[in-house]
């Protein structure tokens, strides 16, 4: 068996241990728009680290996952929710809107608003700075 297919399976296998914890955290709710009754899947914020790590997962709807990987297609009025997961106490989700919010910027003027309120540890801006929607 070759390493990287080792490498495939520990990630998929750490990632479901992940799972119930997750479950648990989010309470069924989407953790960026906080929806209820949609099917939830994992995403990982980047950057992705090899290892995966449970700091790093949301659970999230359709809806969020696809806008996130497809920024092209965004809707913004989806995304006003953001004013209250920026203040989340999950950080990857806080990161995520803070993230969310920086696109949604170049052309919403309330998007600008929340971001002029928004308070991020240093670790946060840092994380943040990491990541930029669209960029691979
Ligand atoms: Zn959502």
């Amino acid at each position: 068996m070759s390493k990287g297919r080792d490498k495939h399976q520990e990630r998929h296998h750490n990632l479901t241990m992940f799972g119930k914890d997750l479950v648990r955290r989010c309470g069924a709710h989407c953790e960026l728009c906080d929806a209820s009754g949609e099917p939830l899947s994992i995403f990982e914020v980047p950057p992705v680290a090899n290892d995966p790590s449970y700091e790093h997962c949301l659970m999230v709807c359709e809806t969020c996952k696809e806008q996130v990987e497809r920024p092209k297609h965004i809707d913004p009025n989806h995304w006003r929710c953001l004013g209250t997961t920026m203040w989340s106490e999950v950080t990857a989700a806080k990161v995520s809107a803070i993230v969310i919010l920086n696109h949604l910027a170049k052309k919403e003027s309330w998007a600008q608003e929340l971001l002029e309120q928004a308070y991020l540890e240093a670790e946060e801006t840092e994380w943040v700075e990491q990541w930029t929607l669209g960029m691979k």
